[in-house]
């Protein structure tokens, strides 16, 4: 047996590891035969023996021969019922073929007696009328059709062992006996001779053990191959195909198969084995002799052994999913970037309250979103505002996005205004559902922003966000100078005019001046060579002051400084500001008093802030 793939790649992971120890476990083996009803298949090693594990997120675990080439037979009748289900509905597919478990050997030539249809589409009679069913289509035979499905499960291009196709065509009588058998029920619509060659090819497709492995990850990640991205089946089939998988997959063993390991797998008889941990995982092996029920000798120990030292099985499976509930606050811990004069500060102070950010995580389920509608409702009676911040949500299913428009609904008759942030991923989903456009904010900064105007607007009316140029003596930083003090600074100061638009700072200018804005706004960004470009941290506007940190640590300046409403602003440079020492003390006083009440007015909010971010 070679086991150079495992060892040539260098990896010291414990997984691969154990999946070393675990192939040598089971190498010694010699229980089974090599499948020789169909001549080809008897020339397999059967020495060959390959473990490959593939996570939802595309990593390999993969030991022994595990790019050793064999025939898939039956584990694609799993992945052609997907197709099936694609091509024509769940009813149609149902009304043809049922989903019981028959007790029957794979290739009985065993059907329903009152309408003729196959037991399950896991047996050959199923898997033939189910290969009837896949329609060509876009200049695609029913068997190149199949072929490129199989491709984009596994993430290549996949070809046909001609050899084998040849050798079941050339015997396959039994299969061409259910054929007929299922046209003469009219299960099949039409002759059978070129649907058993489709059938035949689609057993004959070449795989690897790796193939299967990304092949069930590719199952586990609601159909789309983790490596290449690809679709390979729809989404709303996978749970289709999971199922006959449980019930079906294993032959005569399949009971035992679920109670033992647990997991949806299909095997095939050319020593295959593809098992699924739906939303996990994908697991392929290989190893040809087969046992009595026709599954891969080694390849059962091996899945019990993983399913048990793993734990994997799905019914043992009792860990809850991680909350979606991550952190909660509220808009007087936490505010926007908007600063806000003193007289609308204090209002928000005192009332930011009435708006609650509910921060998300994980997977949005039933389960996990259940507890979020219970806390929203609870603090119904106390708010006005809910905002659902999506940053850290993975994804969001169909359950979880109609309780998230639902409960949007519920909030809204109740007088409150919900809204998400950071959801962009989720936009196109959200937009479907009916969420509006202005109930989505880009991040969690604005929506707090629409928010508290929101608030602003109720208590101050409609007037509140009126800018208006305001005069020297009610900038806050000159609140303490009288009107002499006021007098001979407005002569000694610069003064700079700006339209919108327009940088006032740009980072790594020096700090060499303090700016107090007396018409207009401006908005600090942070710079673009940081990895949030563009990303505001504060906005100020007529009456407040900036570029107060430059003056007094003689640092670059750290953001850029853009103009939003045009702005004037009056000019402390830094040879003015030192000058004062000696010429006006006293006024020098009254400004560095505002200016430490402003920098512990910052530090204050910024301590809040990272109080309420760490819960
Ligand atoms: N081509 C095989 C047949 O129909 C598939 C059998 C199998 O893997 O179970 O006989």
């Amino acid at each position: 047996m070679s086991l150079a793939p495992a060892y040539l790649s260098p990896s010291n992971s414990p997984i691969e590891q154990y999946l070393r120890q675990l192939l040598a476990k089971h190498a010694g083996l010699e229980e089974g035969a090599v499948a020789d009803y169909i001549p080809e298949l008897a020339k397999a090693d059967p020495r060959s023996f390959g473990i490959c594990i593939a996570t939802r997120d595309g990593h390999i675990y993969e030991v022994g021969d595990t790019r050793q080439a064999f025939t898939i037979q039956s584990i694609s009748k799993a992945l052609t019922y997907g197709i099936a289900l694609e091509d024509h509905g769940e009813d149609f597919v149902l009304a043809k073929v049922g989903v019981e478990p028959s007790g029957d050997a794979f290739n009985a030539i065993s059907l329903k007696p009152e309408s003729g249809a196959p037991f399950n589409p896991m047996i050959n009679a199923g898997a033939i009328a189910i290969c009837g069913q896949i329609s060509p289509a876009d200049g695609q035979t029913r068997s190149e059709k199949i072929l490129a499905r199989l491709s984009a499960y596994a993430g290549r291009t996949l070809t046909v062992d001609e050899a084998v196709y040849l050798s079941e065509s050339q015997t396959g009588h039994r299969n061409r006996a259910i054929g007929w058998m299922l046209r003469n029920f009219d299960i099949l619509d039409h002759e059978p001779t070129d649907i058993l060659e489709s059938y035949f090819r689609q057993c004959a497709i070449q795989v690897t053990c790796r193939d299967l492995a990304i092949m069930g990850a590719t199952l586990a990640n609601q159909g789309r191959n983790p490596l290449t991205r690809e679709r390979a089946v729809d989404p709303a089939y996978v749970h289709n195909v999971l199922s006959v998988m449980s019930t079906c997959g294993m032959y005569d063993y399949s009971g035992e198969w679920l109670y033992r390991v647990g997991l949806p797998a299909k095997s095939g008889v050319g020593g295959g084995i593809l098992a699924v941990l739906p939303g996990q995982l994908g697991i392929g092996i290989y190893s040809p002799p087969l046992d009595r029920q026709g599954n891969s000798a080694r390849g059962i120990k091996v899945c019990e052994d993983l399913s048990r030292d793993l734990a994997l099985h799905l019914f043992a499976n009792g860990t809850a999913p991680q909350p979606s509930l991550r952190l909660t606050y509220d808009g007087s811990q936490v505010s926007s970037c908007r600063r806000r004069p003193s007289r609308l500060q204090q209002k928000l102070r005192a009332t930011g309250h009435r708006i609650r950010v509910i921060e998300l995580q994980g997977e949005l389920i039933f389960s996990t979103f259940e507890p979020v509608i219970r806390l929203a409702l609870k603090q119904a009676p106390y708010c006005d505002f809910v905002i659902l911040n999506l940053r850290y949500v993975m994804t969001i299913d169909e359950v979880a996005l109609k309780m998230i428009i639902e409960l949007k609904q519920t909030l809204s008759e109740l007088g409150l205004q919900m809204m998400v942030c950071d959801g962009e991923q989720f936009a196109k989903v959200f937009q479907e559902a009916g969420l509006e456009q202005s109930m989505q904010f880009a991040n969690e900064d604005t929506a707090l922003e629409h928010c508290e105007n929101e608030l602003l607007k109720r208590i101050v009316g409609p007037d509140w966000n009126k800018l208006t140029p305001v005069s020297l003596k009610d900038c806050f930083l000159l609140s303490e100078l009288d009107a002499e003090e006021l007098a001979w600074l407005d002569g000694e100061m610069g003064t700079r005019e700006s339209p919108q638009g327009d940088y006032l700072i740009h980072a790594g200018d020096p700090g060499d001046s303090l700016y107090l804005l007396v018409a207009g706004s401006v908005e600090v960004r942070l710079p673009e060579t940081s990895n949030q470009a563009g990303k505001r941290i504060d906005v100020f506007e007529a009456g407040m002051s900036f570029g107060e940190m430059g003056l007094l640590d003689g640092l670059p300046r750290s953001a850029n400084v853009v103009v939003l409403d045009d702005a004037v602003c009056r000019v402390i440079s830094r040879p003015l500001f030192e000058s004062l020492d000696s010429v006006r003390p006293g006024l020098k006083i009254k400004l560095l008093k505002r200016l430490s009440y402003l920098l512990s007015y910052n530090l204050r909010k910024s301590n809040d802030e990272v109080a309420a971010y760490r819960g």
